[in-house]
């Protein structure tokens, strides 16, 4: 599944990467015409509610990314993969990589280094993630989700 972010959602281009989709984002200023079509494989999300809604368009409600996550959560739950989970670059949407943990010493923080002994790489942006960097930003998420499950959040 990939997502194809309108320029209000960058927030929310970087949560559906946290979760491992392939989330691309139209930037101001970036042709529309050089993203993929909308097809049932690949979604637009937009926060634009004028003129007709045009097909495998979905529009998000709210500000806040974790609201509007919510709201799209029943398009995307269906295609969570738990393997995929923090598989794709924050900042660029490419697939990182691993790296030996003897490798990465020079690129990161002394205390991250003795502390964790997984590490990724962006081979695009060169950013450097290790289990924890982003993992529990996205456990804590995971978890709001659970509780407001229960809750009626309207969106
Ligand atoms: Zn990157």
């Amino acid at each position: 599944m990939i997502f194809i972010c309108d320029v209000m959602l960058g927030k929310l281009a970087r949560y559906l990467r946290i979760l491992g989709f392939d989330a691309r984002y139209i930037r101001q200023g970036d042709d529309p015409r050089s993203f993929p079509a909308p097809s049932p494989k690949i979604l637009f999300l937009t926060k634009r509610k004028t003129g007709t809604v045009r097909p495998h368009t979905i529009v998000v409600q709210g500000n806040d990314p974790e609201e509007q996550l919510l709201g799209i959560k029943d398009f995307i739950e269906p295609y969570i993969d738990p393997a995929a989970l923090m598989t794709r670059c924050l900042d660029c949407n490419t697939v990182l990589i691993d790296v030996p943990k003897d490798e990465i010493e020079p690129f990161v923080p002394e205390y991250v280094y003795h502390h964790h002994d997984r590490f990724t790489t962006c081979p695009s942006c060169k950013k450097v993630y290790w289990e924890g960097s982003h993992a529990d930003e996205m456990h804590a998420w995971m978890e709001r989700v659970k509780a407001k499950k229960h809750e009626k959040v309207p969106f």
